[in-house]
């Protein structure tokens, strides 16, 4: 019996060499994997970076996919993804050439040592929001039980929101 498919929200982000350029190589790996098949894709957003300024800003793009894959290959096929492209595990928050990231898999909650499902930040970062709510507005956060849009006007509308 095939597995069955599961819905991933993926977050790219790229503030070396050519940030658009990466992200656009990084589809281009994701997207030539039989078992990752691509539904949508964000408009490219720039956003100052987070955690540690004195860097370049990044590059941001959100995708939804289907696959086969359980979450914790779906991690391993991502940080392959990384590797090929020159990723170096350096500095937290530091610049970086490629960031693949699981932001939600359907209603599912994951909390292990390699992989937190939500992503842990999602609901902090105004620009994983916005570019989640171009293509998944009503998309719910299985664990503040509110959708993406919701999620969005409420960071908004708190004077603490990073952006
Ligand atoms: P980073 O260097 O910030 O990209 O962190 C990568 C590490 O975060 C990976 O090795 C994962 O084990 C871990 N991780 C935990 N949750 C997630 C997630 N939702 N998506 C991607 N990586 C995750």
């Amino acid at each position: 019996m095939q597995a069955p498919k599961l819905i991933y929200y993926l977050l790219l982000g790229s503030n070396m060499n050519d940030p658009a350029g990466q992200l656009k190589l990084a589809l281009q790996h994701i997207a030539a994997l039989p078992e990752l098949q691509v539904l949508k894709i964000s408009s490219l957003q720039r956003t100052k970076p987070y955690g540690k300024t004195d860097q370049d800003d990044f590059f941001n793009q959100v995708l939804k996919l289907q696959s086969p894959l359980a979450p914790e290959d779906m991690l391993s096929t991502l940080l392959n993804i990384e590797k090929q492209m020159g990723r170096q595990r350096g500095q937290k928050w530091g610049p970086r050439i490629i960031d693949l990231d699981i932001l939600l898999i359907q209603d599912m909650m994951i909390e292990t040592e390699k992989l937190i499902v939500p992503h842990y930040d999602l609901h902090n970062r105004l620009f994983v929001l916005e570019l989640l709510t171009e293509i998944a507005p009503d998309a719910m956060h299985p664990k503040l039980n509110k959708t993406i849009s919701e999620l969005r006007q409420e960071l908004m509308s708190s004077a603490g929101g990073n952006t």
